[in-house]
């Protein structure tokens, strides 16, 4: 609650929530004194809004000082032109924050940036180590003080303590000592830094940008900035970029992967590909082969959007059911602050989703999203349409009941609010008040993709965890 009022992220409430996005760059012709590093890494972040709203911030180096601006908010509202002219430098690494109201502190913000024995390090991370507690003990026990509650300090101070070793030494000895999944980048005076987990469960790739280099999490974030994609990194790999070039270390092997699945359902842009598969393409797969699963009789096919867009288009292609735009998404509500009643709540749905009466009215709708989490939205959407004059609502989920927490830097870790972990599909459809609901099967889901269920984690619908949790996991992404 602020002020009396409730703050409502509104249809987002009601999603899982990305860890973080990072971006990193270095322009080895950019004049030091130029802000073309830290102007494009903005537009880089920008691409990556999606993967976290709550705070934005860029580390820049010119080869000598690391310069830092960050704060809470999007990053049109942190970052503009004055704030980049303050960013000099070849180099600069950049991040976006979920938003997380337990964790939302500034202090949390990234990228942190450290002095230590060996010079300064910029750090910023998506993910989530499983051993973030024993660790955080472990180094407070030997002397180390923490200011934040990020993950990316326990790696700041664990390189603390390599800072004689050579870079991919330090950054070699720091892999073998964490657990989880991450894709963090780095960025000393003069070389910028990327890695990934053994697993690969947190994307990265690599792009060319003139004769310098970018590392992001989503490939959208390379076109947007008129980067060439080069490659994936691969999970335990090592990247390093200066003034020799690029050289990478593969430094712990590379396990069976295992690719975060809801990257292709719901956190990445449809734009993206990631690990060698389109997003949109693996969303149009999911709503055809939704659809092969669960035939209704129905007038028409909707998207919720813009998540569930992609999944309609396919349900839509496979039933041979009309796709129309039955909801109206505002694109320009932000935060929604509303006073805690139900009524309000209706209205900051209709804020950002409103039903297209004209298109709905009399009509047997199926209504196609890409996920429920705790239900709260979906039982709203199906109450508007119904509203607007939905003959029917049928409500398709192309993924299956997610009914188990994520450990590795997403926000369901507090598996009461997943609906799936309490209710079956038939409890799930009445308290949305769904006329039939269906979701994907974890068959199906795998099916869409070439290597099956190799390669990919997909833990929070069958519950098989690529890497062993054990005892204190605290339940978000980027905290202890
Ligand atoms: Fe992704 Fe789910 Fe695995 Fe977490 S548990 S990494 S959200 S597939």
């Amino acid at each position: 609650m602020e002020g009396g009022y409730q703050v409502f992220h509104g249809l987002d409430d009601d999603k899982m929530k990305e860890a973080c996005g990072v971006f990193g760059i270095y322009l080895p012709d950019a004049e030091p004194g130029s802000n073309e590093a830290a102007r494009t890494t903005f537009y880089g972040l920008y691409a990556l809004q999606h993967r976290g709203q709550e705070s934005a911030g860029i580390a820049s180096s010119n080869g000598n000082d690391i310069e830092l601006h960050k704060g809470m908010g999007l990053v049109s509202e942190v970052i503009n032109s004055k704030v980049i002219d303050q960013l000099p430098g070849q180099m600069a690494i950049g991040h976006v924050r979920y938003p997380n109201g337990e964790d939302s502190h500034p202090l949390n913000t990234q990228p942190l940036v450290f002095r230590y024995l060996g010079g300064m390090v910029a750090l910023a991370h998506n993910g989530n180590l499983v051993n973030a507690v024993e660790l955080r003990k472990k180094l407070a026990r030997e002397g180390s003080i923490f200011q934040t509650t990020a993950d990316t300090e326990i790696l700041a101070n664990l390189m603390a303590r390599h800072c004689q070793e050579r870079l991919e030494n330090a950054v070699t000895r720091v892999m073998s000592e964490i657990k989880g999944g991450y894709a963090v980048v780095m960025m000393t005076e003069n070389q910028l830094v990327g890695f990934r987990d053994p697993r690969g469960i947190r994307p990265l790739c690599l792009g060319r940008i003139n004769d310098g280099y970018i590392l992001a999490s989503e490939s959208c974030a390379l076109n947007t900035v008129g980067a060439e994609f080069i490659r994936d990194v691969n999970p335990g790999e090592i990247i390093i970029i200066g003034s020799e070039g690029l050289k990478s270390y593969q430094v712990r092997e590379a396990g069976v992967g295992a690719h975060c699945i809801f990257e292709y359902i719901y956190f990445a842009r449809p734009d993206s590909t990631i690990d060698g598969i389109n997003v949109n393409r693996a969303r149009r797969a999911m709503g055809r082969q939704l659809a092969r699963e669960s035939r209704v009789d129905a007038d028409i096919v909707i998207a919720v959007p813009d998540s569930g867009t992609s999944a309609a288009l396919g349900y839509a292609e496979e039933s041979g059911i009309l796709f129309e735009e039955g909801l109206m998404k505002n694109r320009y509500v932000g935060r929604t602050f509303i006073q805690p009643t139900q009524q309000m709540r209706d209205l900051a749905v209709r804020l950002k989703l409103n039903p297209v009466a004209e298109v709905v009215k009399g009509k047997r709708v199926i209504m196609v999203d890409d996920s429920i989490v705790r239900g709260t939205t979906s039982k709203m959407i199906v109450n508007v349409l119904k509203q607007a004059g939905a003959a029917e609502v049928h409500m398709m989920v192309a993924s299956p009941p997610t009914s188990y927490a994520c450990y590795y830097g997403i926000d369901t870790s507090r598996s009461g609010e997943l609906i799936a972990a309490r209710l079956d599909v038939e409890g799930i459809r009445q308290f949305i008040g769904a006329d039939s609901l269906h979701y994907i099967s974890v068959e199906g889901m795998f099916s869409v993709f070439d290597a099956g269920e190799e390669g990919f984690c997909a833990a929070c619908f069958n519950g098989e965890y690529p890497i062993l949790v054990e005892g204190e996991v605290m339940d978000t992404c980027s905290t202890e």
